[in-house]
């Protein structure tokens, strides 16, 4: 599943080759995704419109219309954004074709169907109803080590499960959860409660640390992600604790354990993480 640095890294593929370009035809080929695709507002909002820039919000991506709409893209589970000159091949599950002028072409594909592809009008509140609660960019400097012993100080919750609600963090994702933990030593099944102000600062930088390095890397490539121009990611390969369980902890060489908090498959060194 595309998290936050994989998203990070599509808009960074495609801002600097698709931002001034006039879309010039929409073609729109299955409608059936997470919720069905209103071709109206592509219609009405997106066709002959210039993009004027790629934003992202969470993993959300933004890409701002010159007539002031905002078309929303989610990636769901296995959707992919990539460039493509207009006579190459067709990959199946191809759903949605935006052609640009300088003969550029940008692809929506999403064998699973669970992304979202949304028209945000002109004059719709900057926090469109998708985006709507979620909490701090976890590379902002409004989420640090204060803000999240403030939301979290008092929660009951398991430190794993917390650091993924939306609400805490926008976009944190499983893999970069269990990776931040691992950094910061902090077991995740840790209550919220108990943990001290070093250890949420810890925490905070851990977070921002891993995300950034997975960026550096384009991502994480675990099954079929690929960048905009199709190429996989590298971070699979520093990868400390996620999907390593029953093997040695890179540190400390203890057998790294598995244990499903939130529903959430979680990874840690009983004894790096305390
Ligand atoms: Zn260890």
């Amino acid at each position: 599943m595309p998290e936050l640095p994989e998203v990070e890294t599509i808009r960074r593929g495609i801002e600097p080759v698709i931002t001034g370009k006039k879309i010039t035809a929409v073609h729109i080929l299955e409608t059936r995704l997470r919720r069905p695709v209103n071709e109206g507002d592509f219609e009405k909002w997106v066709t002959g419109q210039t993009i004027t820039g790629v934003g992202r919000r969470s993993k959300y991506l933004l890409l701002n219309m010159s007539n002031g709409a905002t078309l929303l893209i989610h990636l769901g589970m296995s959707g992919h954004l990539g460039l493509f000159a207009p006579d190459a091949p067709l990959d199946k599950h191809t759903h949605i074709i935006f052609d640009l002028e300088n003969n550029i072409q940008v692809r929506y594909r999403d064998p699973r169907r669970f992304g979202l592809l949304e028209v945000a009008p002109p004059g719709a509140p900057a926090e469109y109803a998708s985006l709507a609660g979620l909490g701090p960019e976890p590379l902002s400097a409004e989420f640090n080590g204060a803000s999240l012993a403030e939301a979290l100080a008092k929660s009951g919750r398991a430190i794993k499960v917390a650091l993924l609600d939306m609400r805490v963090a926008a976009g944190v994702g499983n893999i970069y959860a269990n990776e931040a933990l691992f950094a910061a030593g902090i077991d995740p099944r840790r209550l919220c409660r108990d943990l001290s102000a070093a250890e949420f600062d810890a925490l905070a930088a851990a977070v921002k640390a891993t995300l950034s390095r997975a960026i550096a890397q384009g991502g994480t490539t675990l099954n079929d992600y690929r960048n905009a121009l199709g190429e996989a990611g590298f971070f699979q390969l520093e990868l400390a604790v996620y999907e390593r369980d029953k093997q040695p902890c890179l540190k400390c060489g203890a057998v790294i354990e598995r244990v499903v908090l939130g529903g959430r498959s979680s990874y840690f060194c009983p004894c790096c993480q305390r």
